[in-house]
């Protein structure tokens, strides 16, 4: 059987920094944990413009639809704040996300117990803290027609539509209580079906699909309770299965809970392959932080998590996904920090390489 395979696509600005480190890693898998990938790598957002006057070129495009799955590191910068809406870095990570109609959208908030300091929250409500958030991507309010500002009655009026069909919902609920079964079983369902006609909808097709996993504990929520909930008790929910247009906010308060931007992971899944896989694509929350770029400063922790989430996700390998996370944990409880995630005096901050280095000291130790 051929290896498993990965498309590597750094992009913008710390982007080819952090996923310099995560390339170590694939290639620690392969040499200590017999885990080979075939890696090839592309170019993705204002890189793909300065070569080929377009963020995403057609070949990257079909490569990233053959591929097990897709890595990605982080696109735009200011150079390219003036281009062309159609040509925008931007454009490129949407092309991917559309053309591999990747409609599910997960994001873990997990809080490691050495940086419980970092979130806004008390340190008892987030220590030990990890959800995820299942959030629908490609339809909703994003997408919806009709939509654009037109004049009515001698007026300005902004119109955007909120629709979702019955299959669009189904699939992405089969996708959270699925992960539910690998996780701690329960889902909870947050929409607005006490004022929003989808909402109503949701709400019923979501308990439909329940039928098919009894084993799964559902419960739904209003979404704005649900905000409140995510400050107040995070640690009541597992999965959280919500739209678009929720899952944008929801996901992003979340986030916060866990404190630095750079140690949020994510990942976008698609429908099965012929091979059973998800089409899949792995990313940073982050951005490409032109602030820090090429100082060696950026945290590669986010990079090095979504990997992980390959592992799980892609390549059902949840015992190495359990070891990289360990040892991601184990470098931050022996106190390594890069800049962002200082807290306090006396720390000396390391460098994105030496994070990395530190992480790996720590997989060998795990074998
Ligand atoms: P950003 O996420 O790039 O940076 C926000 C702040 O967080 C900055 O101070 C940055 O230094 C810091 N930061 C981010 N990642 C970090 C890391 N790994 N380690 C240490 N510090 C980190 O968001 P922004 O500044 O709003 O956007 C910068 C550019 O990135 C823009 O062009 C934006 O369009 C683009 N962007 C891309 C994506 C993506 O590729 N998915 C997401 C968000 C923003």
């Amino acid at each position: 059987m051929s290896n498993p395979s990965i498309l590597i696509l750094p992009g913008d600005g710390i982007g080819p920094e952090v996923m310099s480190e995560v390339k170590k890693i694939i290639t620690w898998f392969g040499d200590k944990r017999d885990l080979t990938f075939d890696v090839s790598e592309d170019l993705v957002g204002g890189a793909a413009h300065d070569a080929h006057g377009v963020p995403l070129h057609d070949d990257t495009m079909a490569k990233a639809q053959e591929v097990d799955a897709v890595l990605l590191g982080a696109v735009g910068g200011p150079a390219y704040d003036d281009l062309d809406f159609s040509v925008k870095p931007e454009r490129g990570l949407l092309r991917l996300r559309k053309e591999m109609d990747l409609f599910s959208n997960l994001r873990p908030a997990q809080c490691f117990d050495a940086l419980a300091d970092f979130s806004s929250l008390k340190k008892d409500i987030v220590a030990g803290l990890d959800i995820m958030i299942v959030r629908e991507l490609t339809s909703g309010v994003y997408f919806g027609e009709p939509r654009g500002i037109s004049e009515q009655n001698g007026e300005r009026v902004g119109i955007n539509t909120q629709r979702y069909t019955e299959s669009e919902i189904r699939r992405v609920a089969i996708s959270a209580f699925e992960l539910a079964k690998r996780r701690n079983n329960r889902v909870c369902s947050m929409e607005k079906a006490n004022v929003m006609e989808s909402g109503i909808l949701w709400r019923d097709v979501v308990t439909e699909v329940h039928k098919d996993y009894p084993e799964v504990e559902l419960s739904h929520m209003y979404a704005d309770n649900g905000a409140m909930q995510l400050v107040r008790a995070p640690k009541q929910f597992d999965v959280i299965l919500t739209d678009n247009l929720f899952g944008d906010i929801l996901s992003d308060c979340a986030a916060m809970l866990t404190g630095s931007l750079g140690m949020l992971p994510s990942a976008s899944l698609g429908a099965p392959m012929e091979n059973g896989r998800p089409k899949a694509m792995y990313e940073p929350v982050h951005g490409s932080a032109p602030d820090i770029t090429g100082q060696g400063k950026a945290n590669p922790i986010a990079c090095i998590l979504s990997f992980a989430m390959a592992l799980r996700y892609s390549f059902d390998q949840g015992v190495e996904a359990d070891r990289l996370e360990a040892a991601v944990e184990k470098v931050l409880a022996d106190g390594v920090r890069t800049g962002d995630l200082l807290a306090g005096e006396g720390v000396t901050p390391v460098s994105t390489t030496e994070m990395g280095a530190a992480i790996i000291a720590a997989l060998d130790a795990s074998v």
